[in-house]
């Protein structure tokens, strides 16, 4: 299933693609005509704006809380908790692939690739990312949000 999320739910977009979830939010497209963009790309359109999601029909899905975390439950409470993290860029929502540390020189900072076997990057705009401490916050937020056990069988250990 993929998503488009209007302009209130920017930081819960880019938490969802960290959970490996299709989710956009064109920044340059008034909410107005985000139900546009849903329709043609066939995504559903998560949004605070109470009309916009009356307006989407079958096509909308409200969502009430403010806090990021409220959000991120809102939304496994309707759609399930999403399976493939660390699988797409929070930067432009691409596809990450593994890479070889080695072929990563002069891409991520000096170091990284010797302390971590595992370099991921974003086949669409090339932005590296790899295990490290802000990853670690990040998992354990995530499991922090577990919903009724349903993370249990996550796989965390990065893309395939
Ligand atoms: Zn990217």
């Amino acid at each position: 299933m993929r998503f488009v999320c209007d302009r209130m739910l920017g930081r819960l977009c880019r938490w969802l693609r960290m959970m490996g979830v299709d989710a956009i939010y064109p920044q340059e497209v008034p909410d107005a005509e985000l139900l546009g963009t849903a329709s043609s790309e066939g995504r559903m359109l998560l949004s605070r704006d109470r009309a916009l999601v009356d307006g989407a029909g079958d096509l909308g899905f409200y969502i009430e809380a403010l806090d990021l975390d409220g959000q991120v439950l809102e939304f496994m409470g309707r759609f399930g908790a999403p399976g493939d993290w660390f699988t797409r860029c929070t930067a432009c929502n691409g596809p990450l692939s593994g890479d070889e540390p080695a072929g990563c020189s002069g891409a991520v900072p000096e170091g990284i690739e010797h302390r971590h076997a595992e370099i991921w990057s974003c086949r669409s705009c090339g932005q590296r990312y790899w295990p490290g401490t802000q990853y670690a916050s990040i998992l354990k937020r995530l499991e922090g949000l577990r919903v009724g056990g349903c993370y249990g069988e996550v796989a965390c250990d990065g893309p395939r």
